[in-house]
């Protein structure tokens, strides 16, 4: 039998709480709970869950220094960020360091299920799809291990995020083809993110080219052709 696919919540309500883990349950999930930040990250570092939906505002550590803890130790678990409506800029923050999806409370079972299983789906999509493959020279100092989902700029492993990785290696594989930001919306996130799509893409970027780029303001290899979208620059 298939084994069960893990979901961290991290979730101070816990009305809330017991309602996800009853969807989650009947979906065939096994679901592990924390209900502040400290405890979560204990959890998330022990139990090496599948996925983690992560509340922002949390007893002992809010959610945001959860998630860059993570990030920081190479911790690439896909992250879905739950926020209050009024919280825009909570949005903009949490795919800043690094969480891979937002949903905003009140949320119905039925969108959150679908959030989950897209987002263990694609980290689950990224292994096998490639495994045949002995990894891609990007040009310019840039090796994409498709085998280990591993990027190196000049031999030094750099840490990315499921989404960066996703980005990077869908850009790199057409390179000098523009993409708009709807293409990228619908071939790197499924559509499964919904949001300001503009954005959400753009911060992307922004944090992939940090990470990847010399000189990320003037970037070698994710280019922007202004007014259409993004492409890769062949080397
Ligand atoms: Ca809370």
């Amino acid at each position: 039998m298939e084994q069960k696919k893990r979901v961290l919540i991290i979730e101070d309500e816990k009305n809330i709480v017991d309602i996800i883990r009853f969807n989650l349950d009947r979906e065939g999930y096994e679901v592990l709970e924390a209900y502040d930040g400290e405890a979560g990250l204990a959890l998330a570092r022990s139990e090496k869950p599948d996925i983690i939906l992560l509340d922002v505002m949390l007893p002992k550590m809010i959610g945001f220094d959860v998630c860059r803890a993570l990030r920081g130790e190479g911790d690439n678990v896909p992250v879905i960020i739950l926020t209050a409506r009024e919280e825009e800029e909570d949005k903009v923050l949490g795919l800043e360091i690094g969480a891979d999806d937002y949903i905003t409370k009140p949320f119905s079972m039925r969108e959150l299920i679908a959030r989950v299983r897209a987002n263990i789906r694609r980290t689950a999509m990224a292994a096998p799809a490639a495994s045949a493959d002995e990894g891609m020279s990007a040009g310019g100092g840039l090796t994409i291990n498709t085998d280990n989902l591993q990027v190196y700029k000049h031999g030094t492993p750099i840490d990315l995020t499921q989404r960066e990785y996703e980005l990077l290696t869908f850009l790199a594989s057409h390179p000098d083809k523009v993409f708009s930001r709807v293409d990228l919306m619908e071939q790197v996130w499924n559509f499964a993110f919904v949001g300001d799509d503009a954005r959400t893409v753009d911060v992307t970027v922004r944090r992939l080219r940090e990470k990847i780029e010399d000189d990320p303001g003037n970037p070698a290899y994710i280019l922007t052709r202004r007014g259409v979208g993004y492409y890769y620059s062949a080397h």
